[in-house]
């Protein structure tokens, strides 16, 4: 458990305080559920990205999905087969990043503590790793490897420094996997 718990408080009612101030100047009823762009990005769920600043995108133009690492797994693999066949999406992007919470912790010895703790292994996989150059390269490899992606004439991956705000272009020949 986090260090800090013990002075957490929620959060909740705080922010839907926010939200009713957010929706007295709202107008952004006239956009469609088709992204504008025809994007998508996959991204880490890091709080201290913000996937639409980053890239300098407008609400209704681009598809986020985001998880621990912004790793290919099926079920982004489900969100992105959706994205491209009902609602027109044609380019994908991966935003990867410096620092990720997943290179502080290796699969073994957090499944081997999972398992000490509560008596399950975890059956999925927790898909950590040490340089997250190579885990872009990993992602593009896995996007081109499925047959429920069709359209991958358009896939770049970036790693996102938390330093100094940049992109870093990952290519397949920059690197090993
Ligand atoms: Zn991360």
């Amino acid at each position: 458990m986090s260090p800090s718990d013990n002075s957490f408080a929620p959060n909740t009612d705080e922010l839907l305080e926010n939200n009713r101030r957010y929706a007295v100047g709202f107008d952004d009823s006239h956009l469609e559920v088709n992204p504008k762009r025809q994007l998508a990005v996959v991204g880490c769920m890091d709080s201290r990205m913000d996937t639409f600043e980053i890239l300098g995108l407008r609400h209704g133009e681009a598809h986020i999905i985001r998880n621990a690492g912004g790793v290919i797994t099926d079920d982004v693999i489900r969100s992105l087969c959706l994205s491209q066949r009902f609602l027109g999406t044609r380019e994908i992007i991966l935003l990867h990043h410096t620092d990720c919470g997943l290179m502080r912790v290796t699969e073994d010895s957090f499944k081997a503590e999972l398992e000490a703790e509560i008596g399950i292994k975890p059956w999925w996989a927790l898909e950590s790793f040490s340089d997250p150059h190579a885990d872009v390269l990993q992602s593009i490899r896995r996007l081109h490897a499925t047959p429920f992606i069709t359209h991958k004439q358009h896939i770049r991956g970036f790693v996102y420094n938390v330093e100094t705000g940049l992109l870093e272009e990952v290519e397949e020949n920059d690197k090993a996997g």
